[in-house]
């Protein structure tokens, strides 16, 4: 009996390599192509829309099989990680032809994994790997594979270690066995790959044991040394302006809540960046903003020259732009798989240094001088780069055509038997032409049959005796000579051997440079940090911003202050410049005025240009003197948490208490229409108690936004409150927003001239008008200014049902039942109902 096809030696090689990466699809490499079998193979095929086939052809076996050529397959790993899948790749680690056993050795050579994968395309966007310790305090470490950053820090609590792990946008998360079921409740919600690790901490520090952790995870996936990762740095969360994953999603930093793309964020309308470097970079700094005023003033004195040396600033623009992504070619040499295309990006990339060395040293500034000096050229990797590679080097390294003639005198010798050999045979066509008066004769080459001489059938009689028939055609005949298959010979040899010469020298090259990575890394920061200062001079330039003043008093002064984001997207529109003015008593400012009149733009205003003045950038205003803050919290935009499942109105209080809980007096507070996810008087009630303890605890430099007309009133009583209102105007009826922030409380809330301008029917528009005055002179709810202070309290803190009148309690408690006759019962609801 036929032995079977899942018993062969290859099938069981795979199932034993299988059994070790049970969570992995396994890529099974077979000739050219790699292979999933069984299961991985039924939901590879489904997830990767391949062919599904068996391996076996008899229908009582079937062991499922898909597969693609070996070539194609970062584009399905990249499919895979994506979905948050992991892939072991396992290869065939010797020459199928010298096998001796039966089957050839294979091994897995790496494990890809959502957080470790390393995208070819473009790197706009970071994929931070992380893992997170629990204990008494909580340990982050994070790496990029693909640019090499890798951090760690600790927390002393998880909610922070969390929102960090949020707001680093990371895909894959590594932890102990221990913490992985805890870890799984926290990110329920999140696609999130998550890496257990048997490891035992042996480590103190929680952070130490993060980032060793991190190192074993990775290690065990790459399976070779980590040289491309810097040496793990430690950071405070505390060394920036710490804005939470909701307050980062909420103020648009990086994307667009509506849309999710970049356009339309603050990274967007900064991001004049040349290279991808300095637009990872940007983005960084965008999340991170500084606090120690003297780096920030650091930042400021580059991006102030820039913008005067506009000659400077335009030449390193242009010398910015020929710049390739350095990070990620370090990345690549040190993972040991950069190819020869890539080292001439390298040496373009390194020529252009003193270019732009040049260009810094034009400057009679100190501060772009000095940067000049700390640029390295690091000639000597491009001069060796240059001497060696040619630059229209193919991709394959392997396949010969990579180093230049002149770099190595065995090669010089191949390439010359080569072309003497080519050139000899090249000659034979005419020379035999010549002998044997066969005008159609010519010499060929096939894979199978290597040179030989083609003569048409009806030439046949012509053919010297020397000539070895190999092959017919349907009208000729191929031949060979022994002097043909002698320089065929050479040709083969000379090709075989520089192929196998010049893999060795690219090899011995790429050794070479990695000896240097911690140097690339480094002039890769620098030009990066260049290139974002540049952008920021810019920006700034185009859009007439403002050096703003770092102050050590808690004043905020924005003068004629616009929305960095909304001026640039929205060009039809003329935006409405505004002062944001909040002298040191002035704490909480209780913002009133129509919907679409402003507020929210106003907020986020705040916001955004005290984020850009803390990562050292210009600001849109005219003029701006800023305190420097230590955290920003948000409560903006009402939008359902889809992911954890919870109702807008419990994000809202999750957010407030947030802020509430964790600020200080030098936090920035930015509450949009805080309680309107519930109803009036609970809404009412709690905002009202959050500014209380804003005002009476906190003293963080607050903006609050409200309908509630109410809660202007507390600035009778508060003295470090007071009311701004957006003005509008009623035109013939119709309500125009001037967008103009004006001092004092709005006077009414406009909201059915709001409906009006939507366009809602007339027949509604004019109900609702003459419900409104209705509205307005019944006791059940409160226009503005009607109540005192004292049962403004009493309003806002009540439960609807205390609310109602303490007499109409009464009359009902009265109510005899037992004597009251039916016709009375209906007189007395009908009375009562008049009452209420
Ligand atoms: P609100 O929070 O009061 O409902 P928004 O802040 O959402 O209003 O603003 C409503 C609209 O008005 C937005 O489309 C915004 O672009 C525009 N807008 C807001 N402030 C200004 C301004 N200062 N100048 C011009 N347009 C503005």
């Amino acid at each position: 009996m036929p032995q079977k096809i899942a018993d062969s030696p290859m099938m069981r090689q795979y199932r034993s390599i299988k059994k070790e990466y049970p969570d992995a699809f396994l890529f099974f490499r077979v000739g050219d192509f790699y292979e999933m079998f069984d299961s991985d193979a039924v939901k590879g095929a489904q997830l990767l829309e391949l062919t599904l086939t068996s391996r076996s052809k008899s229908a009582d076996e079937q062991i499922p099989m898909c597969g693609m050529p070996h070539h194609a397959i970062d584009k399905y790993l990249s499919e895979l990680t994506e979905m948050g899948y992991k892939a072991a790749i396992c290869d065939q680690i010797e020459d199928p032809k010298s096998s001796t056993g039966q089957t050839v050795k294979r091994q897995v050579t790496r494990v890809v994994t959502p957080g470790t994968f390393i995208s070819d395309e473009d790197l706009t966007d970071n994929n931070y790997l992380s893992a997170l310790v629990l204990g008494e305090e909580i340990g982050l470490a994070y790496a990029d594979l693909a640019t090499g950053e890798f951090k760690y820090t600790k927390f002393s609590n998880l909610n922070s270690a969390i929102f960090e792990v949020l707001g680093l946008n990371s895909r894959e998360l590594v932890t102990t066995k221990n913490d992985l079921k805890r870890l799984k409740q926290v990110f329920a919600k999140r696609q999130m790959t998550f890496s257990p690790v048997d490891f035992k901490l042996d480590q103190e520090d929680p952070g130490v044991s993060a980032y060793t952790l991190l190192e074993s995870y990775i290690t065990s996936t790459q399976m070779r040394s980590l040289s491309n990762l810097s040496e793990p740095v430690y950071y405070e969360p505390q060394e920036f302006l710490l804005i939470d994953y909701a307050s980062k999603q909420n103020l648009e930093l990086t994307h667009a809540l509506s849309t999710g793309k970049k356009y339309g964020s603050l990274f967007w309308a900064l991001d004049q960046t040349s290279t991808t470097m300095g637009s990872r970079l940007l983005r960084n700094w965008i999340e991170r903003p500084l606090l120690d005023p003297k780096k920030i003033e650091w930042r400021q004195d580059f991006v102030a020259i820039l913008i005067k040396e506009y000659v400077i600033r335009n030449d390193l623009q242009g010398k910015l732009k020929k710049v390739y992504d350095l990070e990620h070619l370090s990345s690549k040499i040190a993972f040991g798989n950069i190819n020869a295309r890539e080292l001439t990006m390298l040496k373009k990339t390194l020529q252009e240094i003193p270019q732009i060395k040049s260009a810094l040293g034009k400057s009679g500034e100190e501060i772009l001088r000095n940067y000049e000096k700390l640029l390295d050229p690091l000639t000597d990797i491009s001069d060796l780069i240059d001497h060696s590679i040619k630059e229209d080097a193919p991709i394959t390294i392997t396949d010969g055509d990579i180093i230049c003639d002149g770099y190595n005198s065995e090669l010089d010798q191949y390439r010359d038997s080569l072309t003497g050999g080519r050139a000899w045979i090249a000659q034979m066509e005419a020379k035999e032409k010549a002998r044997t008066g066969i005008n159609t004769l010519k010499v060929g080459y096939n894979r199978v049959f290597g040179y030989y001489l083609e003569v048409s059938k009806v030439n046949q009689d012509k053919v010297p005796d020397n000539y070895q028939r190999k092959q017919t055609l349907a009208n000729a005949e191929r031949y060979i000579t022994p002097e043909l298959k002698e320089h065929e010979n050479l040709i083969l040899n000379a090709r075989d051997n520089s192929a196998k010469l010049e893999y060795s020298l690219f090899n011995e090259i790429r050794d070479q440079i990695k000896e240097q990575i911690a140097k690339i890394q480094k002039l890769a920061g620098q030009v990066a940090q260049l290139d974002v200062l540049n952008a920021l001079a810019i920006d700034s330039e185009k859009n007439s911003y403002v050096r703003p003043q770092i102050s050590e008093k808690r004043e905020i002064k924005l003068v004629e202050s616009r929305h960095p984001v909304v001026e640039q997207a929205n060009s039809v529109i003329d935006f409405v410049p505004n002062d944001i003015l909040m002298p040191e008593n002035n704490e909480i400012t209780i913002i009133t005025g129509p919907n679409m009149s402003g507020k929210s733009t106003y907020l986020r205003q705040l916001g955004l240009i005290v984020i850009m003045a803390q990562i050292g950038s210009f600001v849109p205003a005219n003029e701006a003197k800023l305190p420097l803050f230590d955290q920003i919290f948000t409560r903006i935009g009402a939008s359902d948490n889809l992911l954890t499942g919870e109702s807008t109105f419990m994000v809202e209080m999750k957010e407030a208490n947030r802020a509430l809980q964790e600020s200080t007096s030098n936090s920035l507070i930015l509450m949009d229409e805080i309680g309107r996810g519930t109803a009036t008087y609970d809404g009412m009630a709690i905002a009202m108690a959050i500014i209380k303890y804003l005002s009476e605890q906190v003293h963080a430099k607050t903006l609050f936004s409200t309908h509630y007309h109410e809660l202007t009133q507390l600035s009778t009583q508060m003295n470090n409150l007071n009311n701004k209102h957006v003005g509008a105007v009623l035109k013939k009826g119709k309500l125009i927003f001037i967008h103009k922030m004006l001092d004092g409380p709005s006077d009414r809330s406009y909201g059915v001239h709001v409906a009006q301008l939507a366009g809602l029917p007339k027949q509604v528009v004019k109900d609702a008008f003459h419900y409104l005055k209705e509205f307005e002179k019944s006791s059940a709810l409160a226009p503005v200014g009607k109540f005192s202070q004292e049962n403004l309290f009493y309003q806002a803190t009540a439960s609807p049902e205390e609310s109602i009148s303490s007499e109409l309690i009464q009359k009902i408690q009265g109510i005899d039942l037992d004597t009251l006759k039916p016709i009375d019962a209906l007189n007395l609801l009908c009375e009562l109902q008049e009452e209420v």
